[in-house]
């Protein structure tokens, strides 16, 4: 069965979602604060983490940085009431796969559940990248410089692929939605430009991006 972490410090909205949850046939556990996910993530493998921001114990955006940089990849979906740009942005730069503001409709939260679930289960084709002197494998699912390993959340995988499959050809933000996210006005192109920074930070060498380029009022192209 899928198990779902819910990290929420507000018992009803905790419920609620694990209440819903259960009834689209997941399996939830819940934390209401950060100490206690922490402590359940030391015992369990979910497969998504549902992540507060404001927690009486921190700040999940922080807390998720700190996951990441320790390997976990397990994908998280920010559920918040702040709807300030800013917060969103660096949710997802603290390697956040998406996120929903309070109050959220159930039905998108599950939907949106759905398909990053899907995304991260998503086994691409055996290929290889070269990528500067950054190698990537994408049935291995790794991504290594020379003296380091680099780990690429679920949605980087899912843009990194489909900017390969179709390298040398610009694919516009909307291409991007459309394939990554399912529903075209489940995301805006603002979250693209987030996850595709994120990802260029990582697979190019320098602050002169030659690879993965932006192409001014369109979208992208992996320029191999
Ligand atoms: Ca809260």
């Amino acid at each position: 069965m899928t198990e779902i972490l819910i990290v929420e410090d507000e018992t009803v909205i905790r419920e609620l979602l694990s209440d819903n949850l259960e009834f689209e046939g997941f399996s939830t556990y819940q934390a209401a604060d950060l100490a206690m996910a922490d402590q359940l993530l030391s015992e369990i493998s979910p497969s998504l983490i549902l992540l507060d921001l404001n927690l009486p114990d921190g700040n999940g955006a922080d807390r998720l940085k700190t996951w990441r940089s320790n390997g976990l990849q397990t994908p998280v979906i920010i559920c918040t009431v702040r709807d300030r740009e800013i917060d969103i942005i660096k949710a997802l730069d603290a390697g956040a796969d998406d996120y929903v503001t309070k109050p959220f409709r159930i039905r998108e939260l599950i939907a949106r559940i759905k398909a990053v679930i899907r995304r991260s289960e998503h086994k691409p084709g055996g290929d290889k990248l070269q990528i500067g002197q950054i190698a990537v494998n994408f049935s291995a699912r790794t991504v290594a410089s020379p003296d380091s390993q680099i780990s690429l959340t679920a949605t980087e995988w899912q843009i990194l692929e489909y900017l390969a499959e179709n390298r040398n050809q610009v694919l516009s933000r909307d291409q991007i939605i459309e394939r990554i996210w399912g529903i075209n006005d489940l995301e805006d192109s603002r979250a693209v430009d987030v996850h595709i920074g994120r990802l260029r930070k990582k697979i190019e060498a320098d602050n002169r991006p030659s690879t993965l380029l932006t192409v001014r009022g369109f979208g992208y192209t992996l320029k191999l």
